[in-house]
């Protein structure tokens, strides 16, 4: 059996593993992160519509089931860097109020156990580490911020600016986004239509590997370990992880050490701890309030298509603008969520959802379409939850929640876009299989009878087990999540005990 050991031992290296273990590398901390995937090669299929979203290269050859037992291929991707290989690197901070408690007509969004404050100054510092670029005074939801984004913002090309102009004249503050990517004097990014969504040819893409891991097994202290999958935890006297097994390549490992980290995403990391039975833990680990997979949200999301038959579009990079005007209210004194740009949409990606419009059709109206994201907040509820099923596959249940909020937001999008001249407006509503931004399946809290994880993401009920993915928010928000994840991974590296 292969076997190895460190001081910290991190499993996953997506948002929250590379990044926790660049913040330990600075301390000097001895790390061993443990990754189930592989590099993924830099490779000319990278920026092929076909070979990402048709033949879907990058992604896994697994499926999981919903409770009907219908199986669906879920949204990860098990690569160094987890999800952020793919990602769409829009890099935004949630708002104070996201940290705090909202009541919605349809569920509680709780509260965060740490506040904006909390957590302020690790924003700035992850948006250093992912090359935010971004800028003060256009989004009138922004939240206070002690230091200036490190880049400026990405200016808009001349067909976003027209738009943003007639979104303008309606009196709405489009705002320039929060992007991490290389791009200044002897950067890599080039600015090409195949960001989100598509691995970076060209390393200039802020994700997790080129960024924190990267840059943290450079300082010796961290090693990485790739085709290494976790499936379980050993505990030993006095609730401690004594260590964690699994696969490598086909032959059994064992990982010892002093502190445990779980950072698998959201469904993997909730599934080895419920993997994880024993006498002493019949629920799995950690798990005795039987919270360990409850409480699973994703955004309640929409694509949507807008076509100004009058116009075609040239943009090459499109994804510079958000709408935050209904962020925290919808007109009626409840928070909505963000409208935002996404990277332009081609003809073969619109096929892999209009699997039977004539590819030449679908190529006609992505040059005549802007394509958009309307992101509202889910909320958490305990039947919304991952298991492992009597077939030990791992089954997800989950109903749309809070998704009046989303109906509303989306109805003003609609006619935003309508009133801007977009004569037509095609929409792709989110289901269960389109999960990558899931979170919430081991939630931090004050209350151990409440919560899986402290403050710190520590586990409440294993001094030495932490869970440092999105796994620990306990409300969504409707922003982007992956600056949090890192910001809050920054701020455990920094903040917890790992004597
Ligand atoms: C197409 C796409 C676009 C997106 N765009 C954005 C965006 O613009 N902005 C944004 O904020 N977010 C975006 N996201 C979401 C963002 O990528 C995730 O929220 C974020 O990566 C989650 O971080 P994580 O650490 O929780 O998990 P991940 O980044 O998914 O990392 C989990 C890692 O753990 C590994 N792993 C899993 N199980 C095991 C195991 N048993 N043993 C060992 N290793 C394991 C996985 O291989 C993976 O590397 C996007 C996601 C996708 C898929």
């Amino acid at each position: 059996m292969m076997k190895d050991s460190a001081t910290v031992v991190i499993v996953g290296s997506g948002m929250g593993g590379s990044t926790l273990a660049w913040g330990l590398a600075r301390r000097g901390i001895d790390v061993l992160v443990l990754e189930r995937g592989d590099y993924l090669p830099r490779e000319r299929e990278n920026w092929s519509p076909e070979a990402v979203f048709v033949e879907r290269r990058y992604k896994p050859n697994e499926t999981w089931v919903d409770d009907a037992g219908v199986e669906f291929s879920p949204g990860v991707h098990y690569l160094v860097g987890g999800n952020t290989k793919v990602y769409g690197a829009s890099l935004p901070r949630l708002r104070e109020r996201d940290f705090e408690r909202t009541e919605y007509p349809g569920g509680i969004s709780p509260a965060w156990p740490f506040s904006y404050a909390d957590l302020e100054s690790y924003y700035s510092q992850a948006e250093s580490l992912y090359r935010v670029h971004g800028t003060t005074g256009e989004d009138p939801t922004e939240p206070w911020r002690s230091q200036p984004y490190p880049y400026p913002a990405l200016d808009h090309e001349s067909y976003v600016q027209e738009t943003v102009r007639r979104l303008e004249e309606q009196g709405l503050h489009p705002s320039r986004t929060s992007m991490g990517v290389d791009l200044q004097p002897g950067g890599g990014c080039i600015r090409c239509s195949t960001c989100d969504g598509f691995p970076c040819r060209l390393g200039a893409k802020s994700d997790a590997e080129t960024c924190a891991l990267g840059p943290a097994l450079m300082g010796g202290s961290v090693r990485l370990l790739t085709g290494v999958r976790i499936d379980r935890i050993e505990t030993g006297v006095g609730d401690r992880v004594v260590s964690l097994l699994g696969d490598c390549r086909g032959e059994p490992c064992e990982f010892t050490g002093g502190s445990f980290v779980l950072a698998g995403g959201a469904v993997n990391s909730a599934v080895i701890l419920l993997r994880s039975t024993s006498d002493r833990w019949p629920n799995g680990v950690a798990n005795s309030t039987d919270l360990v997979g409850r409480n699973y949200m994703v955004h309640n999301n929409t694509h949507i298509a807008a076509i100004d038959p009058r116009r075609s579009n040239d943009v090459v990079f499109q994804k510079t603008v958000a709408i935050n005007d209904y962020y925290h209210d919808l007109g009626d004194g409840i928070p909505g969520g963000t409208i935002q740009l996404i990277g332009k949409v081609q003809g073969s990606m619109m096929k892999t959802h209009a699997t039977r419009a004539p590819l030449a059709v679908l190529n006609r109206m992505a040059g005549r379409s802007i394509e958009w994201l309307v992101m509202t907040e889910d909320t958490p509820t305990l039947d919304n939850r991952v298991r492992i099923n009597s077939n030990g596959r791992i089954q997800v249940s989950w109903q749309r929640r809070n998704y009046d909020r989303h109906e509303l937001l989306l109805g003003k999008a609609k006619a935003m876009l309508k009133q801007a001249g977009y004569a037509l407006v095609f929409e792709q509503r989110f289901g269960i299989d389109m999960n990558s931004h899931m979170c919430g399946t081991a939630v931090a809290g004050l209350d151990p009878a409440t919560s899986v994880l402290d403050g710190h993401c520590r586990s409440h009920e294993i001094a030495n087990l932490l869970v440092v993915d999105s796994s620990f928010f306990p409300s969504s928000g409707a922003q982007n999540p992956a600056l949090t994840i890192g910001a809050q991974a920054l701020r455990v590296a920094a903040e917890a005990d790992w004597n």
